[in-house]
């Protein structure tokens, strides 16, 4: 039984992420989206609402499992007696970073192994931080992200929006 970790901020999951989550259950038995905990890093979503929104995206696939860490990635995958991280590679600038975290976790822990999927062709320019920037100006979202999120979005930026009255 291979269990992959699949881990990220997903501030908030995009259908990028969503695409290499499906890809990667079919890949392996069981495959764990784990949100990084990071309370002192300043993300749009706390962690709770984070995992919401991701689990309300996987329901539906009986392979994926939602979960959190605060730890090193690694340490995380040996509790859960994973044996592969999973990341997606997008253009070229993503390669230097996860070749460098890919080497860095295997001198960590060797017996883990990082398994990189290319970004398909119609995510590769999509990120988390593009559709924060979006929907702070009242852009449309729709088509980079589940509705449910797109319609957090909307909530988080209109709460800001009231603060700043
Ligand atoms: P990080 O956790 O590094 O802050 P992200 O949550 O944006 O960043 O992304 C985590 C992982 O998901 C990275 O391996 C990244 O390359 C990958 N990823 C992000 N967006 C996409 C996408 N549109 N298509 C494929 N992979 C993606």
């Amino acid at each position: 039984m291979t269990i992959a970790v699949y881990p990220a901020s997903f501030d908030p999951i995009t259908n990028g992420h969503l695409d290499v989550a499906r890809r990667a259950a079919r890949l392996f038995d069981e495959v764990i989206l784990a949100v990084a905990h990071r309370p002192n890093k300043n993300l749009l979503f706390t962690t709770e609402q984070r995992l919401a929104m991701i689990r309300e995206a996987v329901d539906h696939l009986p392979n994926i499992r939602v979960d959190f860490f605060e730890t090193l990635v690694v340490e995380y995958a040996q509790q859960v007696g994973a044996t592969v991280l999973v990341r997606g590679l997008r253009a070229s600038t993503d390669f230097e970073h996860e070749f460098q975290m890919a080497h860095i976790n295997h001198c960590l822990t060797p017996m883990i192994e990082t398994v990189c999927l290319m970004a398909d062709q119609q995510y590769t320019f999509l990120s988390s931080s593009a559709v924060r920037e979006i929907a702070a100006y009242k852009g449309d979202v729709g088509p980079f992200v589940p509705p449910h999120v797109a319609a957090a979005l909307t909530q988080v930026f209109a709460h800001h929006e009231e603060a700043r009255r």
